[in-house]
This record gives structure tokens, sequence and C-alpha cells, in this order.
């Protein structure tokens, strides 16, 4: 199973080839995308898989990017993406 709106998957959707994943350890999203796709109080262990993780900053920017998608991208939950949206955010203009 995937992200069930937009059917994602990290590192299928970051266009990881599948020779760099079966090469070197498999990729815990390509793996096993169930696990990246929980409420953010079950996200621990998918977090904790992105740490090492070579593709965890552009991952995390692409998720950042694209405020539609779910689960875990790049070490990052939802709201913590949503949060780093409204961080970075320019101020309204007054
Ligand atoms: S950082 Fe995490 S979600 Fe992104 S490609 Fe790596 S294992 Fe997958």
């Amino acid at each position: 199973m995937s992200d069930w709106r937009t059917g994602a998957r990290p590192a299928v959707q970051l266009g990881v080839p599948a020779f760099a994943v079966e090469e070197r350890r498999p990729l815990p999203c390509r793996v096993d995308p169930e696990a990246f796709f929980v409420k953010d109080e079950h996200a621990g262990p998918a977090k904790w898989l992105c740490a090492p993780c070579a593709y965890r900053e552009p991952c995390a920017e692409y998720a950042i990017a694209d405020p539609t998608l779910d689960g875990v991208w790049g070490g990052l939950t939802r709201s913590e993406r949503r949060a780093l949206r409204r961080a970075t955010a320019a101020p309204a203009a007054a």
C-alpha cells in the first residue's frame, strides 16, 4: 500500500533507480512503504529508518514542496513538514 490519496511512495516518487537500491542496501521505503504511511504518533520507526538514508535531504525537500503528500518523507512527518512550511513562509504584507 502507499499514500492512499496520491499513490506516492517516497523512493519511487523521487525517481531513485532500482539499480541503486539493489546494488546497495535497499531503501526501507521501497521495501516496506506501508511503514511510512502511518499516523504521526506511530512514525518513530519510519523516521529512524530515514535517518541514514542518502536521499534524506532531497526527499524532505520534495515533500516540503508538496503539501498533498502524507506519510514520512526524509524523516519528517506531515505535521512537521507543515510546521516547516509555516516557519519559512514569507510574512503577510500589512
Ligand atoms: S529519506 Fe526515508 S522516505 Fe526518503 S527515500 Fe530515504 S528512506 Fe525513503
